[in-house]
């Protein structure tokens, strides 16, 4: 099943400027789908068109063929979970009760989580290896632990689609390998992903579709492991490769999730 659509969609921020342009996008069920491009090439807009926060002037953004623009922001809430670039540093909640946030659309208003919405978020913390941050301040984490808790929250959220934009930016070895691992798991589960990066094995080791923008425009569309060779990449990136095997010595890399 189509999950998330986009239909010849454009965006500017000023008029005449146009930042996104005639984007066309299929996104089925139960895959994950990683946006790459150069810095500007607009994969933070066309990701903040897909989770409802922009909204071009025309109908181009549907759910499971639905307009985006007619679904309430509850119901949003439950179709689409957001993990966005720059997490806010400021405020001093504790992380278990941040990661209720993401039951806000089950919980009543001027009701407070229950037991089963902290089991929730206690179970999703143990899975991402951060049960240690329970008890931390938000506003007392490093900029990494702040990511991982924000990717906890949205998976907390229990919506079918998630979207992530730069997850892996500022993560360390040990949880890059972990997040990756997770986001593959989540995939298994039945979600929806799409994630940006900067880094091109990411959609590689996940064995993913990736839509490759430059300038706005979608530059190429694929299966990764099909589209991103040694000669794409150099198209994409503008600079030389060394394939692995090239490599004089053992690479210590992260293994593909699926081979
Ligand atoms: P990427 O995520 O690929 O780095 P962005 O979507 O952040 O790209 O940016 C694409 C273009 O849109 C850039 O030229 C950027 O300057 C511009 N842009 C981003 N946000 C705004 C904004 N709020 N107002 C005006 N222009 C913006």
């Amino acid at each position: 099943m189509i999950k998330l659509e986009t239909r010849d969609l454009s965006y500017s921020y000023h008029a005449g400027q146009a930042i996104l342009s005639n984007i066309s996008l299929e996104i089925n069920e139960g895959t994950i789908t990683v946006l790459l491009g150069l810095n500007g090439s607009g994969k933070t807009t066309l990701i903040k068109v897909l989770t409802g926060l922009l909204r071009p002037l025309k109908r181009t953004t549907f759910i499971e063929s639905k307009d985006i623009t007619q679904i309430s922001p509850v119901a949003l809430s439950k179709f689409i979970s957001y993990v966005p670039q720059n997490i806010s540093d400021d405020t001093d909640f504790a992380v278990l009760d941040y990661l209720t946030f993401g039951r806000m659309n089950t919980i009543k208003f001027y009701s407070s989580p229950k037991s089963e919405d902290y089991k929730r978020a206690k179970a999703v913390a143990e899975e991402l290896g951060i049960t240690d941050l329970l008890t931390e301040k938000m506003n007392e984490l490093s900029g990494g632990q702040r990511q991982l808790v924000t990717i906890a929250r949205a998976v907390v959220q229990d919506s079918g689609i998630i979207i992530m934009d730069e997850p892996t930016a500022s993560i360390d070895y040990k949880f890059l390998n972990i997040v990756i691992r997770y986001i593959y798991k989540l995939k298994q589960q039945g979600k929806t992903i799409v994630l940006s990066c900067h880094n091109p094995s990411i959609p590689l080791l996940l064995n993913a579709d990736v839509v490759v923008l430059e300038r706005g425009k979608v530059k190429m569309t694929g299966k990764a492991r099909e589209v991103l060779t040694l000669q794409t990449l150099c198209d994409i990136y503008g600079c030389d490769f060394i394939a692995s095997s090239q490599l004089p010595y053992e690479e210590a890399s992260l293994l593909p999730i699926e081979r």
